[in-house]
């Protein structure tokens, strides 16, 4: 699982976080991700939703995709399909995928690169996996985030931020064992290249077999972390966080000047995961407001759902190019 990966020596380090003085989280629970398929049948796992989870507010749903290794002709993506009232953050760990959007935005995002959509007032898109990877196969290793947006900015127009994978802000753990990436919001003053609407932050560690991560906290943000690949820890506690499982954590123990995570990595991984356990550590400000959601669109009543599905239909959420890629089939399908 390559992504973006350096020598964390020679990066600048987490700060120390005093064992008393600092709130440390409790895990409230741990979830398992159920496996789906999406689009045109790529399986996902994805820890939320699928339980009722107030604790990941504003984070909406986690799709990992991946990791793969496809058979040549067995690649698949979405075909054109509209979205409302959130966005939507696709990091590719490893392997290709490539979009194309009705306001003319497209592209690939590859290798440790980020697609940060803000679908706002509406927008359709299509997410493929590249000719290239079809006709050959290859690796496929992917996360799919969604962040509701508060009502005040729903109606926000579209926007894309293509995030590189060298824009990635690269941290060490305290003891410099372990790598952090930072791919937007910050962690102790040191700030990821994402531009949010939301109040979020959104690391990638890799922590090293053995290791421990502490990393300071905001104290009104939520904090889940998703176990990519590999097995560790998650809490003081040191509750058991398997491949594929979300902890969630709720409040700290102590109330402390600041409040912080700690994550053990399990000293032996699986050969495959040799660099450390793979974690996505994610919060972020709840927006706590009612939640009416359909498909692709997440608005805050079901007036405004109703609204959604005339408005696409009108064509008010955009106009697939002509030159679409050629086995797509029509948007009035795409409601996945
Ligand atoms: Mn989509």
């Amino acid at each position: 699982m390559p992504a973006v990966m350096a020598d964390p020596l020679t990066l600048p380090r987490l700060p120390h976080l005093p064992e008393t003085g600092t709130g440390w989280r409790r895990v409230a629970k741990v979830v398992t991700a159920q496996r789906h398929l999406e689009g045109e049948g790529f399986q996902v796992r994805r820890p939320f939703p699928g339980v009722d989870l107030p604790l990941a507010d504003p984070f909406l749903l986690l799709d990992q995709m991946g990791e793969v290794e496809y058979a040549p002709g067995e690649a698949k993506g979405t075909p054109w399909h509209p979205h409302r009232g959130f966005e939507t953050v696709t990091y590719m760990l490893e392997g290709t995928f490539q979009h194309q959007d009705t306001t003319g935005g497209g592209g690939v995002i590859a290798d440790g690169a980020t697609q940060w959509m803000t679908a706002g007032a509406g927008i359709q898109h299509i997410e493929q996996p590249p000719p290239e990877l079809v006709t050959k196969g290859g690796l496929f290793h992917g996360v799919q985030l969604w962040v509701n947006l508060p009502r005040s900015q729903k109606w926000v127009p579209p926007r894309y931020q293509d995030i590189e994978a060298r824009d990635v802000k690269l941290l060490a753990a305290e003891d410099g064992a372990s790598l952090v990436r930072v791919i937007a919001g910050s962690v102790a003053g040191y700030e990821g290249p994402g531009v949010t609407y939301t109040p979020i932050t959104y690391l990638h560690a890799t922590v090293a077999p053995g290791a421990q991560l502490k990393l300071p906290w905001p104290q009104d943000f939520n904090a889940l972390v998703y176990s990519l690949a590999g097995r560790g820890t998650a809490g003081v506690e040191e509750v058991a966080v398997g491949d594929g499982r979300l902890a969630v954590f709720g409040g700290s123990h102590h109330k402390g000047d600041t409040d912080g995570l700690v994550v053990r990595a399990a000293d032996s991984q699986a050969l495959a995961n040799k660099h450390g356990w793979e974690i996505l550590i994610l919060g972020g400000l709840p927006i706590r407001e009612p939640i009416a959601r359909y498909g692709p669109f997440v608005m805050n009543t079901r007036d405004e759902i109703i609204q959604a599905f005339e408005d696409f239909q009108a064509g008010r959420m955009g106009t697939i190019p002509a030159e679409k890629v050629p086995h797509l089939s029509a948007a009035d399908e795409a409601l996945d």
